[in-house]
This record gives structure tokens, sequence and C-alpha cells, in this order.
């Protein structure tokens, strides 16, 4: 099975965001970036599936030079090889950009299956993946926690295709089956990530990264206008009723209002 995994850099949790003076754009000089949480997910997912059905993985990233950082890594934990479009100059493409740059790279590939992350820690808009599916021309399923591959090619005579497991609002869950080449949007927790390894570091240098030209005549559908800082709130509600009743709406609130459990 050919996948490849769409990677993100971002920057780091710890970092306290600045802005810019004209708001259009956070103040990068000093910011350290890390790989996007539900891409890291992502990826082991991948790497397992190589590892029962063969096959490579292939990461692939949008953004300047120091994107690599994060495709090595990829490439320590075990993936086979790395796409990066690279380019400096639009960093607030938006996800339609990015996604047309990702798509165009990948196109030729022929992958079996894509994986993203189901959502960017910074930016968050929750489409690239779903735009790279519409570009492609293969169907996508989206916020997946569980994957598995029915006719594997063991000789069944059968296509292999996909039931996938999606995340519903609420704490329900919908199962699918779906044809491959397909694209799946990864959510976080749907496995146990893996940590590189002293030999997989060494390995990484030696694996390839290819470059990949910006396709001309990309032009955002978004501008970012302003950017501000989410101000610090306190709302205090109390909650009635017996202990009993109260400990029950007060999980039911934890779970489906604040989203803490
Ligand atoms: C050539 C290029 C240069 C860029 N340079 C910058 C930059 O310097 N700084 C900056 O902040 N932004 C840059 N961007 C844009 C940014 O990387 C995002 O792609 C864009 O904002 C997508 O929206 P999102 O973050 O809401 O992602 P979402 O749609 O929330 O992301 C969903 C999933 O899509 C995948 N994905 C999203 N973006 C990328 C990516 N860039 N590469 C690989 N996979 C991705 C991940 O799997 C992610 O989990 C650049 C984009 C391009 C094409």
């Amino acid at each position: 099975m050919k996948i490849a995994v769409c990677i993100k850099q971002v920057p780091t949790r710890e970092w306290q965001p600045r802005i810019r003076d004209d708001k259009r754009w956070i103040r990068d000089e000093d910011v350290s970036y890390e790989m996007n949480e539900p891409d890291a997910y992502a990826l082991e997912e991948a790497l397992r599936l190589r590892e029962t059905h063969g096959g490579e993985v292939v990461v692939c990233a949008a953004g300047p030079a120091r994107v690599q950082q994060v495709l090595r890594e990829a490439l320590a934990r075990g993936a086979d090889r790395a796409l990066h479009v690279e380019d400096d100059g639009p960093q607030a493409a938006d996800a339609r950009v990015t996604a047309g740059a990702l798509a165009a790279a990948m196109r030729d590939e022929q992958f079996d299956l894509i994986l993203t992350g189901l959502q960017s820690d910074d930016q968050g808009h929750a489409q690239t993946g779903v735009i790279v599916a519409e570009r492609l021309g293969i169907p996508h399923s989206t916020i997946i926690m569980e994957v598995q591959v029915e006719n594997p090619s063991t000789g069944s005579g059968q296509a292999a295709r996909l039931r996938v497991k999606r995340e519903l609002e609420g704490g329900w869950f919908q199962w699918l089956t779906m044809p491959l080449p397909a694209l799946l949007t990864i959510q976080s927790g749907i496995n146990q990530l893996r940590y590189a390894t002293l030999k997989g570091i060494m390995a990484a240098k030696k694996k390839e990264i290819r470059k990949v030209p910006l396709p001309a005549g990309l032009a955002p559908s978004q501008e970012i206008v302003a950017l501000a800082l989410p101000s610090r709130t306190k709302q205090t509600q109390i909650i009635g009723g017996s202990p009993q009743e109260a400990a029950r709406e007060l999980v039911r609130r934890l779970r489906e209002e604040a989203r803490a459990l």
C-alpha cells in the first residue's frame, strides 16, 4: 500500500503568540516549531498500515525551508521518503492554495491512501485534506478514529477497501466502508505514538526529500484582515439538583460543552 501523509509545521504550544504591528501575521522571529499534533497520529497510523500490509510511506509538507525539520523528524520515525513544496512567499496561503500545491505534488505518485491531520494546531481550518481529495478526484472521510483494510492483497480477488470509524458529536461514532484510493483526516489519539530512535535519526539523514516547486496560478480565496489574541474570560455556572444529578450534569457539560473529557 502506497501511503502519503501531509505534515504541517506549526508553532509549539508553549510559544506565546505575538502579533505584528500591521496585525496581519504573527511576529515569527523567535518562534520554535513542531509537528502538528494530529499529523503525528496520521504518520503513526500510516507506519502501522505499512507494517501490516507492506508498501511505503511518503511524507509531504508545504512551506519555507524550515519545514524540512518536521519532514526529517517523520523520516526518523520511519517514513521512507519526503516531498517538500518549498516556497518562502505565501505566509498567508490559505487551505485552498496549500491543498492545490500538495495535490499537484502528489498527483503523479498515484497513492492508494492519503492521510492528513484533522486540522492544524495554528490556523485550524480543517479544510486542507478535504480540498486535496477534491482536487485529486478521490473520496474522503473526516475525523477518523480507526482504520481497517478489508480484502488486502491476499489473493482473494476482491478489491481492497477501507472500513473506517468516524467521530461524531456527543460521543457517537459512525462506521463507513470506502474504496481506494481515498483520503482520511485523522483525529488525535487514534493510536500510541512512537518516537524516533537514534538508529532512525541516523537513517533519516540519508533518506530523500524531493523538492517540488509551488505550481503557478494558485490564488488564495481568503485574506487575513486582522489577527487578535483571545482575551481571558471567566464564567461561573451553578449546577442545581441532588449531588448525583449535579455530578451527572457536570460530566455532561464538561464532555459536551467544555469538551474537556
Ligand atoms: C508554499 C507554501 C508556503 C507556506 N508558508 C507558510 C509560512 O511560512 N507560515 C505559515 O504559517 N503558513 C504557511 N503556509 C500556509 C499554511 O502552511 C497552511 O497550509 C494553510 O494555512 C492551511 O490551512 P490550515 O493551517 O488551517 O490547515 P488545516 O486545513 O487545518 O490542516 C489540515 C491538515 O492539512 C495538512 N496541512 C495543512 N497545511 C499543510 C502544509 N503546509 N503542509 C503539509 N500539510 C499541511 C495537515 O495534515 C493538517 O493536519 C504556506 C503554504 C504554502 C503552500
